[in-house]
């Protein structure tokens, strides 16, 4: 079966609810009516029996009604409270004086039903005659020695009538108010799911040619322009994402193209113009150093691509970082020896964190490394270790060639480099900050830079201790 649309859902609950609601008031009322008009007629028979019965005089066992005949009310009162009326004597169970209306519909009570009414207090009976229903009302009199029984009634006719055009009324009434309601909802449904339906439009039109696109938000601030600029924040950062990617893919053909035309200038003029082993061996020297160099920048990337998929699991074991960063310093100290560049290394002992110790490591050589990199000769690295306020602190300052100011903020983006053309660009294609942030982060760290063009760096990492 096809799945109803939103639109024709919403009219149906609405509709439903609205009958619902309709028919539930109208039994409601119609109950209130019913009752309210029972009591009311049952009210009006008592008064009415216990008027008449003051009109009531026996003169020789024959019931009369005296009242003043020039009295209007009197005599209305008299005309319709005899409408419908018997007088028996209990003693024998005769009938002694009853209204034509009675005697026409043929009721009368037998010797039993008058013993039982005499005997239990006054009732009310409704029977069920030719001319609808008719309520009698019981009362006993005495008078000359003598038990006699009044029955006064009243036709039920004109209340079932006014209950049965009343039910006649709601039988059509409930039915329109459910349609009109249907129709109204239809239609405002219609009206509300217009620009949903405006959205949806646009939506499908947007492809990752057309990120830039945006939906339109009327001003209204309803839940449609909340939808419809959550989806524009979406796309932004969505657009933001792709051009990253366009950006990182460029950036890769680019490093990877440079390394690769080197090497294939290198093999060409060695075939071209080499001819001792002594020359190839140069040459292919040269060659293996653009390996390295190649291979380290893919396993970079590599190591990148699977940290920001989420596929590297980061340890949570204690890591002595005093330890950790004083052994480093001591490794690479020959490396910056021979660039000229003395080290330091001024660690508090004990200093234990909760982390990853490959990647802690790593973030320690990639910024030592970094150091000695952009350190002229002549230069110092000084490292210190300390604990401050629940964290771990990592401050490594050097007097190299400094960061420009407009730099600073790119420099943990995926191949940037400050300035190519300073920095050795053979030696680095920029990917070594991104993994450090990336680590730092995930350790729940912070990382800061201070730099200053042609006075050196210093960057400042926090990571918490073990508590
Ligand atoms: P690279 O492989 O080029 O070192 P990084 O991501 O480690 O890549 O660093 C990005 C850029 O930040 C570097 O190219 C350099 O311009 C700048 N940089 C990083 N560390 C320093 C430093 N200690 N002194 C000066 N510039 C630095």
């Amino acid at each position: 079966m096809k799945p109803l649309t939103l639109r024709t859902k919403l009219t149906l609950f609405y509709s439903i609810t609205v009958s619902v609601l309709l028919t539930g008031f109208a039994l409601m009322y119609y109950r209130v009516l019913s009752v309210g008009l029972d009591q009311a007629l049952t009210q009006e028979l008592m008064d009415r029996t216990s008027g008449l019965r003051g009109y009531l005089r026996f003169e020789e066992g024959q019931p009369i009604f005296t009242y003043d005949a020039t009295d209007p009310d009197e005599v209305s009162f008299i005309n319709s409270a005899t409408r419908y009326y018997q007088v028996y004597e209990i003693r024998n169970g005769t009938l002694l004086a009853e209204s034509d209306e009675l005697r026409a519909l043929g009721v009368e009570y037998s010797a039993e039903d008058l013993t039982r009414y005499i005997q239990e207090p006054p009732s009310l009976i409704d029977l069920q005659t030719d001319q609808g229903k008719l309520r009698l009302r019981n009362e006993a009199v005495a008078a000359e020695g003598e038990v006699y029984l009044l029955v006064v009634g009243t036709s039920l006719q004109p209340m079932e009538e006014t209950l049965t055009s009343f039910i006649k009324a709601l039988a059509w009434l409930i039915p329109s108010g459910v349609l009109l309601a249907a129709f109204a909802s239809w239609f405002m449904a219609g009206k509300a799911l217009q620009p949903v339906a405006a959205l949806g439009k646009a939506a499908g039109e947007i492809a990752v040619s057309s990120l830039d696109r945006r939906l339109p938000v009327r001003g209204t601030n309803d839940e449609l322009d909340q939808l419809a600029a959550q989806f524009n924040g979406t796309l932004a950062r969505l657009e933001k994402a792709v051009e990253e990617m366009k950006h990182f893919t460029a950036s890769i053909s680019h490093e990877l193209r440079t390394p690769l035309a080197v090497l294939r200038g290198e093999a060409e003029i060695a075939l071209m113009q080499a001819n001792s082993t002594e020359q190839y061996q140069r040459v292919l020297g040269s060659q293996l150093e653009e390996f390295e160099k190649l291979t380290r920048m893919i396993n970079q990337l590599l190591i990148l691509a699977r940290a920001e998929s989420g596929d590297v699991a980061i340890a949570n074991e204690p890591v002595n970082i005093s330890s950790m960063t004083q052994s480093l310093a001591e490794q690479l100290e020959p490396v910056a020896a021979s660039k000229d560049v003395s080290i330091s290394c001024n660690c508090d002992p004990e200093v234990i964190l909760r982390g990853d110790a490959a990647w802690v490591e790593r973030i320690i050589l990639n910024l030592v490394d970094n150091a000695i990199k952009f350190t002229p000769p002549g230069g110092h690295v000084q490292i210190k270790v300390s604990r401050v306020d629940g964290d771990a602190i990592l401050d490594l300052a050097d007097d190299g060639i400094g960061i420009a100011p407009e730099a600073v903020p790119h420099i943990f983006e995926r191949f940037y480099r400050a300035d190519p053309s300073r920095s050795n660009r053979a030696e680095g294609a920029g990917l070594g900050l991104s993994l450090v942030k990336w680590a730092v982060d995930q350790h729940r760290g912070s990382i800061q830079v201070q730099s200053s063009l042609g006075r050196g760096t210093r960057f400042i990492v926090r990571l918490p201790l073990l508590s």
